[in-house]
């Protein structure tokens, strides 16, 4: 049996190794590295996949929601809520901005940033909410466009781990997850479902005139060369990691429907588990792409199941131990424990199993047979 890992991209790459040489050959036969014709091949191509008038690269996932905010000018003591629950890379970026982030509690069944939280924190200093659409489902995007319109706050949506995901609006209306919000920003990580070979992200909008802005901004604020119109950064995708996401990106629907079937198949063995719930599907809006595939462990010692695990060579992780609000860099003391009664339940009970397009089944049914071990 191949050596379990939580993301195999060696074997990934096997069957596009020709593909890909031959791409990285012809950037550095022409040493185009920056802004070379594969960046503007892939965006056009992204925004086709997305339907999305617009789709800039820049440098990471982490950039594109800096450059998100920065492009919709908010202003230092803004208020922007988001997930208490989730990678810190959104928290970041508000605080570098010095805005204020607003941390809420998500959803215990979806991981999701909890609607009827936002809506209790939002105060007249509130511009903006970025939901995150975690582990590969899109956040309740219905009603969190609903209060953004009531009380006139932009939506700029975390992408990063559910890129492919189709939302279904109650008339029917299917978009593209990062699609909805005024501006979505997304990450091309290795280990993302869309993931280079490095570092990369993009930023999407339908907004023709925040499409011109953010080009500006991922390039010195430079609307004509050498003119500096306003602060910008430098955060560019380079012609290499675009070679790698023009092969991968034909294929994404093709991935996450290989992570679908993995989830399926642990589901299968883990539904009716007394001490596990496996992730539930909010098929009523969102298709699911599995970026992570998440136990909840009850009544049980989660982190001696992952330990255990480690012992028979199975990695699993713990996405994410702490919540945002506790952390040292964002902890502002204000927040109160008994606003957030699923996050602090979810950091007890996660564990996300090895999740990526090439599991095998012989590698599952061996993750599966020592996880229902553990609980014997
Ligand atoms: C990975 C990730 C990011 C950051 O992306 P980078 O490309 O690593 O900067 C942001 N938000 C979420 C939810 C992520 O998973």
């Amino acid at each position: 049996m191949k050596k379990i890992q939580m993301v195999d991209l060696v074997s990934q790459y096997q069957p596009l190794k020709s593909q890909i040489n031959s791409g990285f050959e012809e950037v550095l036969n022409s040493a185009a590295f920056i802004n070379g014709p594969q960046v503007n091949l892939f965006s056009d191509n992204l925004e086709k996949y997305l339907g999305i008038k617009h789709v800039i690269p820049c440098g990471n996932g982490t950039e594109a929601l800096q450059i998100a905010l920065m492009a919709l000018e908010l202003q230092p003591g803004d208020e922007v809520i988001t997930a208490d629950f989730t990678f810190a890379a959104t928290v970041e970026v508000i605080n570098l901005l010095k805005l204020e982030s607003v941390l809420v509690d998500v959803d215990y069944d979806t991981f999701t940033i909890n609607p009827e939280s936002i809506k209790k924190a939002i105060t007249p200093k509130t511009k903006a909410i970025i939901p995150v659409h975690l582990f590969g489902q899109c956040a309740n995007m219905e009603e969190i466009l609903k209060i953004a319109d009531e009380h006139n706050l932009y939506v700029i949506e975390d992408n990063a781990q559910a890129i492919g995901a189709d939302y279904k609006f109650k008339n029917n209306t299917i978009k593209k997850s990062g699609t909805m919000g005024i501006i979505g920003a997304t990450s091309f990580f290795p280990s993302k479902n869309l993931g280079c070979y490095g570092d990369g992200g993009a930023i999407f909008t339908d907004n023709d005139d925040l499409a011109h802005k953010i080009k500006g901004i991922v390039n010195h604020g430079m609307y004509k060369r050498y003119y500096h119109d306003e602060v910008g950064v430098n955060s560019r995708l380079d012609s290499l990691q675009a070679v790698v996401l023009n092969a991968k990106l034909p294929l994404l629907d093709s991935y996450n429907e290989k992570r679908r079937k993995a989830a399926e198949y642990y589901d299968k063995a883990f539904s009716n588990h007394p001490n596990l719930i496996t992730p539930v599907r909010a098929e009523e809006y969102t298709t699911h792409v599995f970026h992570q595939y998440t136990l909840k462990v009850v009544n049980a010692d989660r982190d001696a199941l992952q330990k255990y695990l480690s012992e028979k060579q199975i990695p699993a992780m713990i996405y994410y131990p702490v919540p945002l609000r506790k952390q040292k860099a964002y902890d502002n003391g204000k927040y109160k424990d008994e606003d957030f009664p699923m996050t602090n339940k979810l950091i007890d009970q996660v564990i996300s199993l090895p999740m990526h397009t090439e599991l095998e089944e012989e590698q599952l049914d061996y993750i599966i047979k020592n996880v229902l071990n553990f609980f014997i």
